[in-house]
């Protein structure tokens, strides 16, 4: 009987340590929950886009909550331009920084609110520190003095204190936002953007007025280099020059839609720059004396068969000079609005070879090509030339098909998706540490 007492000291004893040792467990499995971010490491909503203002890596939130707070502080967003982040994470190094301190860090990395007026909030909560803090950007710091984020924090501090933290952040939030949504304070945050915009334009409008006179300045040089070469040209080089000015008036027209304040002046000019070119007079090559054009009427006695069928067809326009002094002729061909319908003849070497049809000579298979065969015939020899060419296999073809089906997919996704899909960003604003916190 004496026994009885010992074993049950054993009993009570070895009770005892299993109580601690589970007591134990359960502390190291909190810890090992509690994750420790830096300002660096707390993911940022705008990741997932434009709309998102709520990190919750540790998930406190319920997800319905998340998309309610998301909803909130986009529609705060729109009415104000002002952004109210809301961030909970499980924990920080609190030997390294102070709450405020790291909402300092992750306010001005993030840049939260508008970079010119300021207008952030963040509004941040960390369990294992038990820090529940409201920081505010400089732009807001007179619609959200110090005391007044004190009040909002007391109002629903007692649910963060019970665990219940959908309540208590739903309700910090709605204190936040009403605070910035009373009509004097939406007009306080939208004054501070109007002289914003305007200098914006301003700028823009500068900038632009500024290359259009660079670029009007460059072209007016080129235009005389170029008049200086032309009235220089011997008849060979000269439509040569201007049909090349040709390709310019098409480039300077394209430029003409980045600039269309100065480059229509610019073109006309051009184009009547372009018909004058045509009547400088060519000196004879024989005596050096000045040559006159012949008129129009001329030109079925002068021309060969050749030119006439060109001229007829567009391809070409052509002038005749004669020399007054000692009867010297020259002749002038220009491209015509056909000329890049046609291809050289090999067989007499005027620019009228004509594309006419073609032929598929072997059918394409799934794995193999098919060839075909173009015919061309010269309009003024009358010669056909056959060009062969290769066609795609049928499995090219669908590859072909899926490539651009993929193409347009993505461009679809590109163009519609800037705000729901791909990522964006917060405005830039800073903080200089306004706000209020404390532990719950
Ligand atoms: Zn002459
Ligand atoms: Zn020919």
């Amino acid at each position: 009987m004496k026994k009885y007492p010992y074993l049950l000291i054993l009993i009570c004893f070895l009770l005892h340590v299993s109580v601690q040792a589970q007591g134990n467990n359960g502390e190291q499995a909190e810890e090992a929950e509690t994750r420790l971010y830096t300002p660096a490491t707390v993911p940022s909503p705008k990741e997932y886009g434009q709309q998102y203002y709520v990190s919750d890596p540790d998930h406190f939130l319920r997800p319905t909550m998340t998309d309610s707070l998301n909803r909130l502080c986009h529609d705060l967003y729109r009415t104000t331009e002002a952004e109210l982040a809301i961030v909970l994470i499980s924990g920080f190094d609190e030997d390294k920084w102070w709450a405020s301190d790291f909402c300092n860090e992750l306010f001005n990395s993030w840049g939260i609110g508008s970079s010119e007026r300021n207008t952030g909030v963040l509004l941040f909560f960390s369990l294992g520190t038990r820090d529940i803090r409201i920081h505010t950007g400089y732009g807001v710091e007179g619609l959200l003095p110090d005391a007044v984020c004190d009040i909002i924090i007391d109002n629903d501090i007692q649910y963060l204190s019970a665990g219940d933290y959908n309540t208590g952040i739903w309700g910090m939030a709605n204190g936040i936002t009403n605070q910035l949504l009373t009509d004097q304070a939406r007009e306080e945050l939208l004054l501070g953007w109007t002289p914003k915009r305007h200098s914006e334009e301003d700028d823009l409008v500068y900038n632009y007025l500024f290359i259009s006179l660079i670029a009007l300045i460059l072209l007016t040089i080129i235009v005389m280099v170029k008049l200086g070469k032309l009235s220089k040209a011997s008849f060979d080089k000269r439509p040569q020059l201007i049909d090349k000015t040709g390709n310019t008036q098409t480039k300077l027209g394209c430029l003409s839609i980045f600039f269309p304040l100065t480059l229509p002046f610019l073109y006309y000019a051009y184009r009547k720059q372009r018909k004058t070119f045509r009547d400088i007079p060519y000196s004879c090559p024989s005596c050096g004396g000045e040559m006159k054009r012949l008129p129009e009427e001329d030109f079925e006695k002068k021309a060969t068969e050749a030119q006439k069928k060109e001229n007829k067809l567009h391809i070409f326009r052509f002038d005749y000079w004669e020399c007054p002094m000692c009867g010297q002729t020259g002749v002038a061909r220009f491209m015509d609005k056909a000329y890049s319908n046609y291809k050289d003849c090999k067989t007499c070497g005027e620019h009228a070879l004509k594309y006419m049809d073609y032929k598929v000579t072997t059918q394409p298979t799934y794995d193999k090509r098919g060839e075909g065969s173009k015919r061309y015939q010269c309009e003024v020899c009358g010669a056909e030339s056959f060009v062969t060419y290769s066609i795609m296999s049928l499995y090219e073809r669908e590859q072909a098909r899926i490539r651009e089906e993929r193409r347009r997919e993505a461009e679809r996704y590109s163009s519609s998706g800037s705000s729901s899909s791909s990522g964006g960003s917060w405005g830039g604003g800073s903080s200089g540490g306004g706000g209020a916190g404390r532990k719950f």
